[in-house]
């Protein structure tokens, strides 16, 4: 998966790494990223379990 990249001078977003006669700057990613939320079920998920655990 390609990023993509924003150019400091004009403020275009594209995935070359160039424009303007100048490099472009990979853009930040976004605040809540797939991999967080997979932590965050994963972290739930493992609680479910050891309430039931803790039932039996
Ligand atoms: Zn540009």
């Amino acid at each position: 998966m390609k990023r993509i990249r924003r150019c400091m001078v004009c403020g275009a977003y594209m995935l070359k790494t160039a424009c303007c006669g100048a490099a472009t700057a990979p853009v930040s990613p976004p605040k809540y990223s797939p991999e967080d939320k997979y932590a965050g079920y994963r972290r739930k998920a493992k609680e479910h379990i050891y309430q039931q655990r803790g039932m039996l």
